[in-house]
């Protein structure tokens, strides 16, 4: 574990949140600056730093024993939920339900309830997000570059996707089809952030947040007074942001093209498919940010809504019943807000590269 600076302000650390940045945001009443206990270590493919307010309401200083000790147990936390979903690691259990075997029998109680999540917003999202797409993904290889497979291959994958090819019976996961295989790559950080944050607020922390990768997790009331001001990145430019939201909770996820993806012949495969083509998503977008009160949902609706682009993601968002909030930006430099965000208080735009977009001129309006 690794220590790194403990600052009263929240820093813009470029280098451990390349999607989502914090910022301080000097608008409170009160005058007691946050002051945080900072943890950062590297699971789960990304870095990942806590962050734990280290006063309580009245301004006092917390026991250093109790930081450590909720510091340590979220940092093992995340190790365990690492080990319960890796696809890549041999001994994930993931990993090895991927395997060509029918079942298994007596999966951990998070690679359950983690199954379970991806499953019920998989559905919700008629398939967008979509947690079979293990063997299309290994296929794809956009991690490690490629090369486009041939789309043979790609159909041939495709015959093992789908959710109705594995099934939760009590405490056991079937498979009918041996060579279908889960990835949780599109909720496992957000289902993490999520058991993070729940943690650190049992463990009796007043506030903080939770960032692993583009997914983060915000908590309790500053002494300061001030929301979490949260930037959210210029697809083209790491240092840059395109707008802020502010939040008093909940999650923050962001998908993106720039994320992960290889080149070939002057185009761009990035890492999120698209379930119906076994392609990387072409919907027209760069990045989708996703609010959430909930961790798993924060992550898997950026998945699913930057598969599914602007109108289909604005159809779903008036007619879902999840709570959630997403900023979309469009491969055409627009900006474009779900109806929460606009006129709220909670987005402000500042982007000189896309155009925010009046409601009234919103496709799919
Ligand atoms: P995210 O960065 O949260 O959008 O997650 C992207 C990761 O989720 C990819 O690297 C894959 O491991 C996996 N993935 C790709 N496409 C999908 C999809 N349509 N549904 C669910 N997971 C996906
Ligand atoms: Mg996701």
């Amino acid at each position: 574990m690794r220590q790194i600076a403990r600052h009263p302000f929240f820093l813009v650390c470029l280098s451990i949140l390349p999607l989502l940045f914090l910022f301080s945001l000097a608008c409170g009443e009160k005058t007691t600056e946050a002051e945080y206990y900072d943890t950062s270590f590297f699971a789960m493919d990304t870095y990942i730093t806590l962050r734990l307010g280290q006063t309580d309401a009245e301004g006092q200083p917390l026991p250093k024993d109790l930081l450590q000790q909720a510091s340590k147990e979220g940092e093992d936390t995340v190790y365990a939920i690492e080990k319960a979903l890796s696809a890549t690691d041999p001994a994930g259990e993931v990993y090895a339900l991927n395997q060509n075997i029918d079942l298994m029998a007596n999966p951990s109680e998070t690679l359950l309830s983690a199954v379970a999540t991806a499953f019920d917003l998989s559905e919700q999202t008629g398939g967008a997000f979509d947690p079979t797409l293990g063997a299309l993904v290994r296929l794809w290889n956009v991690t490690g570059g490629g090369p486009v497979p041939p789309d043979d291959a790609i159909r041939e994958t495709l015959v093992h996707t789908g959710l109705d090819k594995i099934k939760i019976n009590g405490h056991t996961l079937v498979k009918s089809d041996a060579k279908t295989n889960l990835d949780l790559g599109g909720i496992g950080k957000g289902f993490a952030a999520q058991e993070l944050l729940q943690n650190l607020m049992n463990a009796g922390i007043p506030y903080g947040l939770v960032s692993l990768g583009g997914n983060i997790g915000v908590f309790g009331e500053k002494p300061d007074g001030q929301t979490f001001k949260i930037g959210v990145r210029d697809p083209d430019a790491a240092d840059s942001v395109v707008g802020y939201l502010y939040l008093t909770g909940g999650f923050v996820s962001v998908s993106g093209d720039y994320e992960r993806y290889f080149e070939e012949e002057g185009k761009r495969y990035h890492h999120i498919l698209d379930p119906v083509t076994g392609y990387p998503a072409e919907s027209g977008l760069r990045s989708v940010a996703c609010w959430s009160p909930n961790g798993a949902c924060a992550d898997a609706l950026s998945t699913a809504l930057f598969v599914m682009g602007v109108e289909r993601g604005l159809a779903f968002y008036q007619n879902s019943t999840l709570s959630f909030e997403a900023v979309f930006l469009t491969d055409d430099g627009n900006m474009i807000l779900t109806d929460g965000l606009v006129g709220t208080g909670l987005f402000e735009a500042a982007s000189d590269t896309y155009r925010l977009l009046d409601t009234a001129e919103e496709p799919g309006r």
